[in-house]
């Protein structure tokens, strides 16, 4: 039996049977996998608290047998990011960047993908529920998994832009007035042009962006409507976010 093992990131876990749990962990080399660890609630010696969802740990496992689940082994605790459970707003972001880089497909065993995960649940564990914080994973996790809308000209004729004009992801990303249709969500080139740079902006940076009100609305609405076109089905967390009304 082959033993190998990764860094992860937990992303969530359910209870299986009397004593087993099913964890769904990211690694940086082999994107989203699950383990089954026997008997984790049963005996808390092996694993500890190494198994609840967003901590960073150092996981043992081999492949079952023809299943779809590594048999987990053991489970190193590296971080348990204990400041993501000082408030709920911590909680709801973290659950959501988790969420969402398990819809896109966990960047398909991408490593930048995981450090950014990493970094931005660093980044609500110790500075807080930033404004600032959602936007740069969402922006980064485009551009890192190849889905990065057209910005800086039109996506339909490949034109320079205007002052004001529209973005409609489903069109491709930016279009000038000429090619779009009525209706479509009005963006400002400011806007665009942070979001361009941002994308380029190093992955684990978190710490010392401020963004102004207007970045923020219609830098969260262009990134929502670009995602969404990558998304099979609604996120549970995304639902809760915006009952809470964090951005
Ligand atoms: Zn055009």
């Amino acid at each position: 039996m082959n033993l190998a093992a990764s860094d992860a990131i937990i992303l969530h876990h359910r209870d299986y049977g009397e004593s087993d749990r099913i964890v769904t962990f990211l690694t940086p080399d082999d994107g989203i996998c699950k383990g089954f660890a026997r008997n984790a609630r049963a005996s808390r010696k092996r694993f500890g608290p190494a198994l609840e969802s967003f901590a960073q740990v150092r996981l043992h496992y081999s492949a079952a047998k023809g299943g779809e689940f590594l048999s987990l082994r053991d489970a190193e605790l590296l971080d348990l990011r204990v400041g993501l459970r000082i408030d709920l707003q911590r909680l709801a972001l973290a659950a959501y960047g988790c969420e969402l880089v398990e819809a896109l497909g966990g960047g398909h065993g991408h490593p930048e993908i995981f450090a950014l995960l990493a970094a931005y649940l660093d980044h609500l564990s110790s500075a807080g529920a930033t404004p600032e914080a959602r936007l740069l994973l969402e922006v980064r996790l485009l551009f890192h998994s190849g889905y990065a809308p057209h910005l800086l000209h039109c996506a339909e004729c490949f034109g320079p832009l205007p002052e004001s004009f529209s973005f409609s992801a489903e069109q491709g990303g930016s279009l000038c007035p000429a090619c779009a249709p009525p209706g479509l969500l009005p963006v400002s080139l400011g806007t665009i042009g942070t979001l361009s740079r941002l994308a380029r902006t190093p992955i684990e940076a978190f710490s010392g962006f401020h963004f102004g009100e207007r970045t923020l609305n219609e830098g969260g609405k262009i990134l929502l409507d670009a995602l969404n076109q990558h998304l099979t089905k609604p996120l549970k967390s995304l639902a809760f976010l915006e009952e809470m009304q964090v951005n």
